[in-house]
């Protein structure tokens, strides 16, 4: 059976970003359906940033709190694992998308369950569990919002051996004695500090030189730090050649010869774009491809397919992927209206220059890394003249208040032609809260001197700002 059904906008997938392209779009007055195959949320809701952080929360509390004196001694036993993999799943909302099916019919979008794919130009079917059919004609624009899968390395015998992916590392029921975590990037760092808090014996094998390579390598080499005193082990320069499953037993062959044995292993080895089965080749694109966008999140050469989110590789973060919704909402809207864009516009509406210019991110790792913009090596590749000015956070005061014996770092890239900053990182107890600071400077081009005239409350951490400033002045 087949039905026809015509909107202004199709979206194919409910996550976070697809939710709010569908929202802008029906803010803009165009109709609009959205199609999702699994749960209303997407990855983020419910085997992303929600469980992974509702695992992280309890941890960092933990360890911020044994910092404090007065109260440490009231925090030495070890988590309840289980009230938190409770807490975690409330917060996934046990796996049920109730909440944010009505928030969709709430904006007045319709919307299709079923696995969507492109059917030619501005049409897109929908397949229905029981094999129903669905045709959704979009007068306007297509906007394809299907996120990333875990992408496991071609390895002999992993398809057997059951490996853990971030999803069974975000819903686990249980906690593993011993978890073997293959990768050095933000999964793999926060999920190897929630599970080693919660009880497992953790070893990270990173293939690399150190975690968190995105980052300042400061970053890594604290958050490693960390971990090891946390009792995990940390190791480098490391690869895993073949993996097994006997059991309960999980054994991973190494570079060197050697064998480790587990009871999981954790392949959190980067993301695929979820492109392959949606029809990408009845368009003239290839299945299985990032999308490529210009900065009003159409995708390259066509005049009504959008690409928003993590499906276009430029940042694979809801909060950026959100902000892209926004922006490719009013550019859709725009467009119906036949209003030009303004896309040479750096500060318009239709043009998501943040994803270039000052991404931010927290790693929800103890300590926690932040970071906005460039890395130093970034700018340089980038052809900058720049400056990094580095400041030990522990002779902050606010630090010291914070916590007792406060370990971190902090580095801020100056562009030494325009005075402004092109990146900050800092690395600490408690920064995630305080790198909005830093969004603000990079994003907004705040011209050093006047950074000088933004004071920081005595005695908060972000008094770093007042040693970084005066250490590049000298
Ligand atoms: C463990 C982990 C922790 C993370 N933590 C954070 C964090 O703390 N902060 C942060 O900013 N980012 C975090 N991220 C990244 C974040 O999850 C993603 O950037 C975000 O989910 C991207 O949103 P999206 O809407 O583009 O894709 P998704 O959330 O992946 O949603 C895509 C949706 O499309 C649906 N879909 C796919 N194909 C089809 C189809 N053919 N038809 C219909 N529906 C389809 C999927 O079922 C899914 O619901 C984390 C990622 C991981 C893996």
């Amino acid at each position: 059976m087949t039905d026809d059904k015509a909107y202004d906008v199709v979206v194919l997938g409910a996550g976070p970003v697809g939710e709010n392209v569908a929202d802008r779009a029906r803010a803009g007055g165009l109709s609009a359906a959205i199609v999702e195959s699994e749960l209303v949320g997407g990855e983020c809701s419910y085997w992303a940033c929600m469980p992974s952080k509702a695992l992280l929360r309890p941890v960092i509390a933990r360890a911020d709190a044994r910092r404090v004196p007065g109260l440490r001694q009231a925090v030495q036993g070890p988590l309840d694992a289980q009230a938190v993999l409770a807490h975690r799943d409330d917060y996934t909302s046990h796996w049920k998308d109730d909440g944010q099916v009505d928030w969709v019919t709430s904006i007045g979008a319709d919307l299709y369950r079923g696995q969507g794919r492109l059917a030619g130009p501005r049409t897109v079917t929908v397949t229905a569990e029981d094999g129903t059919v669905t045709t959704l004609t979009a007068r306007h624009a297509v906007a394809v919002c299907t996120g990333t899968r875990a992408a496991l390395p071609d390895l002999p015998g992993i398809g057997e051996a059951k490996p853990w992916t971030s999803r069974e590392a975000t819903s686990a029921a249980s906690v593993p004695g011993r978890l073997i975590v293959v990768g050095g990037g933000v999964v793999a760092a926060e999920m190897a500090t929630a599970w080693q808090a919660l009880g497992a014996q953790v070893t990270m094998l990173v293939r690399g030189d150190g975690l968190l390579p995105r980052m300042e390598p400061f970053a890594g080499e604290l958050v490693a730090d960390a971990l090891r005193e946390a009792g995990a082990e940390v190791r480098t320069g490391v690869s895993v050649t073949a993996v097994e499953r006997t059991g309960a037993t999980v054994t991973a062959t190494l570079d060197d010869g050697s064998a480790l044995e587990a009871d999981e292993i954790l392949f959190a080895t980067g993301r695929a774009p979820r492109t392959e089965d949606i029809g990408l080749e009845t368009v003239g694109l290839v299945p299985g491809d990032w999308l490529e966008v210009d900065d009003s999140l159409r995708v390259v050469g066509s005049d009504w397919l959008y690409a928003v989110g993590d499906a276009n590789h430029r940042a694979l973060l809801t909060h950026q992927g959100k902000y892209q919704a926004r922006i490719a909402g009013a550019a859709i809207t725009a467009r119906a209206a036949g209003v030009p864009l303004l896309e040479t516009d750096r500060w318009g509406a239709h043009s998501a220059t943040a994803d270039h210019d000052a991404v931010p991110q927290v790693v929800f790792t103890d300590p926690e890394a932040a970071s906005a913009g460039l890395t130093l090596a970034e700018a340089e590749a980038a052809g900058h003249r720049v400056r990094a000015v580095d400041q030990d956070l522990a002779g902050v005061a606010g630090a010291g208040l914070y916590a007792d014996g406060y370990t971190g770092r902090a580095r801020m890239i100056v562009d030494l032609d325009r005075e402004v900053l092109l990146g900050v990182t800092f690395v600490g107890p408690g920064v995630g809260e305080l790198i909005h600071s830093a969004t603000i400077a990079v994003a907004g081009e705040v011209p050093i001197d006047r950074l000088w005239h933004a004071v920081p409350s005595y005695p908060t951490v972000s008094e770093v700002w007042l040693r970084l400033l005066e250490a590049y002045r000298g």
